[in-house]
């Protein structure tokens, strides 16, 4: 089989096409056991090329990534800045938590990534277990390298800590940090400190919005997004019927156009924090987006409005964005490989348009106060760039982001803002 993982590999080397990632994955999934032996070859011997481990693990299946986590630990022992191993590592702390596990102790004085984000995702929902060795680094202070004073084991192990998301853990992360610190923290793990404790900025309960293929065939989003396992034919799969873009039946405040419909759930689904509604219309001015988060206000009918609390007048005329082309739109639940994903990472090649779950930030974590009772708002929709528009160009968030759609379900106020590099 290795004469066929160095064909493969150089096959993908000399491809040249735009669908050279379509076409490895295709590849993979057609022979079993295929992806496994190529990122095992990636993590022993193999040059690393850009873009091949992340399109290889995507024909992997969940059960084949134990075997490959140990392979990436030892190779990661002799070289700690192995590119594919580090790789591995990062992906893994998305899409395959479990596996990791076993070496987290070994991977903590290895760093891999460490000049990244997110070099302490792999300690991600760890609960208690690696509570007692992560307090013994807390306090050292002490630097991983010569030179290298950035980075210290104290801080490793703060960040670690927080990954780990468990209330016993934060409450002692709370004692310990300054007040802004801690909860500039809490907010990048989507987490708050209530009277009631810990509160969640998001659910639990996390959708990817499913589009019907004639919408998406031909689309910018068809030629970069890569099949992400058991999403595209998961289980259950309500029926199409919550409307994607189309003109929204609100008028901006500020401009007086129509608002763009960015999605309409009917019914809205159980599990994302909204509660007493038939109906939910999400909708937006995209051509007064860049003055920052617009809210709007719903009432139990679905209808819309721009909140007269925030709103600020005398905008004057501005360009007509137009819409997002209208379609029916299914909802999959997010199986646990795909819960968390961020968006660099992701690099373009999965469908980031999510309903609840985690949000994948470009920037910092934003979750906005309700401009009525202050409350910080949960995040509920995000959209990713390359949508197509009715008069058939594409919509990009700012310079190609993202958009995030908070809800407050107390007052039952939406807020759309969007981040982009
Ligand atoms: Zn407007
Ligand atoms: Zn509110």
């Amino acid at each position: 089989m290795s004469d066929s993982i160095d064909q493969l590999h150089a096959d993908y080397k000399s491809n040249t096409s735009r669908d050279r990632d379509q076409q490895l994955v295709a590849r993979l999934r057609s022979t079993p056991g295929l992806a496994a032996e190529l990122i095992q070859r990636l993590l022993l011997d193999l040059p690393n090329l850009p873009g091949i481990l992340p399109a290889a693990l995507l024909g992997l299946q969940l059960d084949q990534f134990d075997p490959l986590a140990r392979t990436a630990a030892s190779t990661l022992r002799q070289d700690p800045c192995h590119a594919a191993a580090q790789d591995f590592i990062a992906h893994a702390s998305l899409q395959a938590l479990p596996p990791l596990r076993p070496h987290l102790q070994e991977l903590f004085y290895v760093q891999p990534n460490w000049t990244t984000y997110y070099s302490m995702w792999p300690w991600r929902q760890t609960g208690v277990t690696e509570f007692e060795f992560l307090k013994r680094h807390l306090g050292t202070g002490m630097t991983f390298w010569d030179g290298g004073s950035s980075r210290t084991t104290q801080r490793a192990a703060l960040e670690a800590l927080f990954e780990t998301r468990e209330p016993e853990v934060l409450e002692f992360l709370e004692d310990r940090l300054p007040r802004e610190d801690f909860h500039l923290h809490a907010r990048d793990i989507g987490m708050e400190k209530s009277a009631e404790g810990y509160r969640k900025l998001h659910s639990e309960q996390t959708f990817h919005l499913s589009f019907p293929s004639s919408y998406i065939d031909g689309s910018a989003l068809a030629a970069r997004w890569l099949p992400m396992a058991g999403l595209e034919y998961h289980g259950l799969c309500l029926p199409q019927d919550h409307i994607f873009g189309g003109e929204g039946t609100g008028e901006c405040r500020r401009c007086h156009q129509r608002l763009v419909n960015l999605l309409t759930l009917t019914p809205v689904p159980p599990g994302l924090g909204v509660t007493g509604l038939d109906q939910l219309s999400l909708q937006v001015c995209f051509s007064c987006l860049d003055l920052g988060v617009l809210f709007y206000e719903h009432d139990n009918h679905g209808s819309t409005r721009e909140s007269a609390l925030t709103v600020r007048e005398g905008v004057g005329r501005v360009e007509n964005c137009g819409s997002l082309r209208q379609t029916p739109v299914g909802l999959i639940r997010t199986p646990e490989r795909w819960k968390w994903q961020d968006w660099a990472l992701s690099n373009s090649r999965e469908n980031l348009n999510r309903l609840g779950g985690h949000p994948a930030w470009i920037q910092n974590a934003e979750y906005p106060a309700c401009p009525q009772c202050r409350q910080t708002m949960i995040h509920l929709l995000q959209l990713d760039s390359d949508l197509p528009m009715e008069n058939g160009s594409e919509w990009w968030w700012g310079s190609g982001g993202c958009g995030y759609v908070s809800w407050c379900d107390q007052c039952k106020i939406s807020a759309v803002q969007c981040q982009f590099t």
